[in-house]
């Protein structure tokens, strides 16, 4: 047993190669993607070949290495996949699927993306989202491949690769010129983060957190309708921010926070009605957590993943680091 991990070195290194071996799909797929690769899902969301090649490819080898009894709630389904009008969509996430993992055929990749069709309603289960942020990644910017493992409603482990996030520089990072960056955590053992193809070169991470509050900086989404930037501003007024905040895709606004490049994550809903969706937070939260913030909605409650595949007791997200979150939460009392 590794010390260091605890009893969850073996899922841990198996949730690490999976992510490790998903991004080489992602990052390929991202270089090249064209019109033909991107499809709208029932929601009107679009999904891409890499969405469903990277749960292929994590499924595959979770299942592989941890057994077949896993259980695994994850973002997609083969149900569009399927239709025949798509043959050609399929064509491609099996070629992508196959230069990183061995597969039979494209029933295998079908049945792959399948087996993250848990309900969520198990003491164990994982929870995917084989890219998150797919608009960033269309866009060519940020996103993440987010896998954690989640025990009696608390999430165990979690996995972040985000291999658009340079190691160092955040604004400068240049697609295909460095590799990013994976970010992975343990309760109560911490988080780290490595260059995504030398995982060897781990950091444990510590936020500082002796800033004064107008030098903090803040992260949101780049996407209006993910977040109601109307209040954000309001609130990063209130607390008298020098710096405008910093807007990526994805759960990478945890782990900058978690590497101290930003102080606060902050997500206000757009829709009253609107729950966030579990994969959508599991490993985000526990990186930054681990790292030594604090996470909560803007109500200042833990996030709940007892309760299904969403966040249904929750709204919105308040991430920040243990100084100033106090005073976030009042600012958004006061702005709301
Ligand atoms: P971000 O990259 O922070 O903008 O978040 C991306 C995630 O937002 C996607 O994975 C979606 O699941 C989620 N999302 C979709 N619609 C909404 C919405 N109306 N409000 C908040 N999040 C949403
Ligand atoms: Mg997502």
């Amino acid at each position: 047993m590794n010390t260091e991990y605890g009893e969850y070195n073996k899922e841990l290194q198996t949730a690490l190669e999976s992510v490790r071996l998903a991004s080489k799909a992602t990052s390929k797929i991202q270089k090249s993607l064209r019109n033909r690769d991107i499809e709208k899902k029932t929601d009107s969301s679009p999904v891409t070949i890499a969405d469903y090649a990277a749960q292929a490819i994590v499924n595959k080898h979770l299942f592989q290495y941890l057994g077949s009894d896993q259980k695994m709630v994850a973002e997609e389904d083969s149900s569009d996949l399927k239709q025949s009008t798509n043959s050609e969509l399929l064509e491609e996430v099996a070629r992508n699927v196959e230069e990183i993992i061995e597969v039979s055929d494209s029933t295998e990749i079908l049945d792959l993306i399948d087996r993250g069709n848990h309900d969520a309603s198990s003491d164990r289960y994982w929870t995917l989202d084989p890219v998150d942020g797919t608009k960033g990644f269309i866009r060519g910017e940020q996103y993440a491949i987010s896998l954690a493992l989640i025990e009696n409603g608390e999430v165990i482990l979690g996995v972040l690769g985000c291999p658009n996030l340079s190691s160092i520089h955040m604004e400068t990072f240049e697609p295909g010129k460095e590799e990013g960056t994976i970010y992975f955590s343990v309760k109560g053992r911490g988080s780290w983060s490595a260059p995504t193809h030398e995982l060897i070169k781990k950091d444990k991470l510590k936020i500082n957190d002796k800033i004064k509050t107008d030098d903090c900086r803040a992260c949101e989404s780049v996407e209006s309708s993910h977040s109601r930037f109307s209040y954000s501003n309001r609130i990063f007024d209130k607390l008298d921010l020098s710096l405008p905040p910093l807007r990526l895709d994805s759960q990478c606004k945890y782990a900058v926070v978690a590497r101290g490049q930003a102080e606060i994550y902050l997500r206000i809903p757009t829709d009253y009605h609107y729950e966030e969706k579990i994969w959508d937070h599991a490993a985000g939260s526990i990186i930054a957590q681990e790292a030594g913030a604090i996470v909560t909605d803007i109500k200042g409650k833990r996030l709940d993943f007892r309760v299904g595949k969403t966040l249904k007791k929750n709204q919105g997200i308040a991430c920040a680091i243990p100084a100033i979150h106090n005073k976030l939460l009042e600012a958004i009392g006061d702005s709301l």
